[in-house]
């Protein structure tokens, strides 16, 4: 099979970099796809994606382009997604590739993912061609963006071509760079196919679709084929490249990027990362880095109104078809009756989830407190996972619990560098290096636990430098902290929605800051309530509900009884519908409220 008029590239960029736009320009020229088609950028398919201009999803195209050297090429632009969550996903769709756009915004210059991708990039061994993007802006500083290129990322400027998605400056410059620099697709001369699973999608009608890119060997339809990471057989219905709208083809040889439906219907058994080989004449070992993804944050999530929970676990399922990252697991919470136990890649993706289950499946939910997996190593030497605070084991029986904790790379302005490095202390972390980005601008190398960036880490990182800040993390090690479960008390019972694993030196704060909203918000009763956080026996913070009698016959003046014996109905059939945690009546949203408002 002939490789040699192919090229396989992505595009990596920080996020609002520009990638769609110039994506999209680039379908344009190569006539890809008709002018009006554009309209709704082609590669964020999702509404969800479009709107947080960012992409989930890797949806490989096909263009034909006619070169200034007389041969037309066929290029395979991958997709990559956009954000720190989905690194694992970004470094096998760039495993795909040969080579590699790396855009910068000219008016904001390098930034936390530019330089993070770009690492991706280099690590994959893939050529990477620089370009300065939305030069038509006036802001634009082209001098700082080349020296950054240089000083940041030892990319030497000349490489880099001018470029605006916007106004179509540079775009055949690009596709010039595409074919000139980036080299054919690489593929061993073995007979045993290898093919790369950079993702899938599920289809109603077909089951999984799985994308690939094969480095050796042919895949066809009628194939017995072999996932090599378990050893899963299927046989190939169909075979073909998208271009951008999937189409059949005969077979996909070495260096071709595809799909491929197979009789896999789940496509949790399709591994993003996994090699594909022939069942009849398998490859000797997989391509390099499989990984196996496991997610990494937990959350509770329940339907508002309970008779949504069918529904919840319907939508629930079809979202975990597309992708295969989220696990969910039915549980039930005394306070909000049934729901699930879900796992995230990280905080994008367990919004991006939320999100997608509020608008494209209309069910109303409410999330408890996102956690981390902690790992306990018990008194009997035994060592357990831990991803719901209600599972952590009696104190006594704890030897250590040790915490994951993430590296993550700061790009901070000069002056905020001492407001943004007080909230990595109040966060639990350590500044481990300072490097200066260019005049104006640090990178802060710091070491934080996971769980303190969780909730608002980012958003305070954004208001203190006022948007121009931005982060990008990995995974660090497992470290032993002070960590303990704090349960949350209303009049003497555990609600289980709160328990939460806190480290000892803010369960007070936190305490005292959760057991004040639960007081204001549940309805006064006849007698006194407390609300308590206790560590194991200790009470750390408490509060009181207020108390009263809500006579609600006191403006039915004078006479008429039956008026007054249906509200005292009401009233009770109002009761009804409330949750007791002992003998204390809690409207199901109080605990909606209390959750939401933090
Ligand atoms: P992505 O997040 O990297 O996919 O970025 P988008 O393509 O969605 O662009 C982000 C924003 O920058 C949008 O508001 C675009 O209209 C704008 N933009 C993209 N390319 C250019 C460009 O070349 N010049 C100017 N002035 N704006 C651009």
């Amino acid at each position: 099979m002939e490789t040699v008029n192919k090229r396989n590239f992505s595009i990596i960029a920080h996020v609002d970099h520009g990638k769609t736009t110039l994506s999209d320009r680039l379908l344009q020229f190569t006539n890809t796809v008709a002018d009006r088609v554009l309209e709704d950028q082609h590669l964020d398919s999702m509404d969800l994606e479009r709107e947080r201009g960012i992409t989930i999803k890797s949806h490989p195209v096909t263009m034909f382009y006619p070169a200034k050297n007389g041969t037309t090429y066929q290029l395979n632009l991958m997709d990559t997604p956009g954000h720190v969550d989905f690194s694992y996903e970004v470094s096998r769709s760039l495993a795909a590739c040969e080579g590699a756009l790396l855009l910068i915004d000219a008016a904001q210059g390098v930034e936390a993912q530019t330089v993070a991708n770009a690492h991706l990039a280099e690590e994959q061994g893939l050529t990477i061609i620089p370009v300065i993007n939305k030069i038509d802006l006036p802001s634009a500083n082209l001098d700082l963006c080349l020296q950054q290129l240089e000083d940041l990322l030892a990319i030497p400027a000349e490489e880099a071509i001018l470029a605006s998605g916007k106004s179509g400056i540079g775009i055949e410059e690009i596709l010039e760079a595409v074919v000139e620099r980036i080299p054919s697709p690489r593929w061993t001369d073995s007979d045993a196919t290898r093919s790369l699973v950079f993702d899938s999608v599920y289809d109603a009608y077909r089951g999984a679709i799985v994308f690939l890119r094969n480095f050796s060997g042919s895949i066809k339809m009628r194939d017995q084929i072999l996932m090599m990471s378990d050893h899963t057989r299927a046989e190939v219905k169909e075979v073909g490249v998208f271009t951008p709208a999937p189409q059949k083809v005969d077979s996909l040889g070495p260096g071709d990027v595809g799909y491929m439906v197979c009789n896999i219907k789940n496509p949790a058994d399709i591994k993003v990362g996994d090699t594909i080989t022939q069942n009849a004449n398998p490859a000797a070992e997989m391509l390099p880095g499989y990984k196996e993804v496991r997610p990494m944050v937990f959350s509770g999530i329940y339907p508002v109104e309970t008779q949504d929970f069918e529904k919840l676990k319907a939508s629930m399922a079809k979202l975990q078809l597309n992708d295969a990252a989220f696990s969910f697991q039915a549980e039930s919470s005394v306070a909000l009756g049934f729901g699930f136990r879900c796992g995230f890649l990280g905080l994008l993706h367990m919004e991006i989830i939320q999100e997608r289950i509020r608008r494209e499946y209309g069910v109303d939910i409410i999330s408890t407190y996102p956690s981390v997996v902690y790992k306990v190593q018990k008194q009997n030497g035994e060592e357990i996972e831990v991803d719901n605070p209600i599972n952590l084991p009696d104190p006594s029986a704890i030897e250590t619990i040790l915490e994951p904790t993430i590296v993550a790379h700061i790009h901070v302005p000069n002056d905020c560098v001492g407001d943004i490095l007080a909230l990595v202390m109040e966060k639990r972390g350590s500044c481990e290096r300072t490097d200066t980005l260019d005049g104006t601008r640090l990178i802060l190398e710091c070491i934080l636990p996971l769980n303190e960036i969780l909730v608002d880490f980012n958003d305070r990182l954004k208001s203190i430098t006022r948007g121009y800040g931005s982060m990008e993390y990995e995974l660090g090690d497992y470290r032993p902290a002070k960590l303990v479960k704090m349960d949350i008390l209303v009049n003497g019972e555990p609600v289980d929605a709160f328990s939460s694993i806190v480290h000892t030196d803010k369960a007070h704060t936190k305490g005292g800051e959760l057991c004040s909203k639960l007081a204001d918000i549940i309805p006064p009763h006849l007698f006194k309530i407390a609300v308590q956080a206790a560590i194991g026996g200790k009470i750390v913070a408490r509060d009181n509900v207020r108390t009263m009698r809500k006579d609600v016959t006191a403006k039915c003046y004078g006479g008429d009884i039956s008026r007054k014996r249906k509200l005292l109905e009401k009233q009770k059939e109002g009761k009804r519908k409330m949750k007791n945690i002992g003998n204390v009546s809690i409207p199901p949203d109080a605990f909606i409220k209390v959750l939401k408002n933090d």
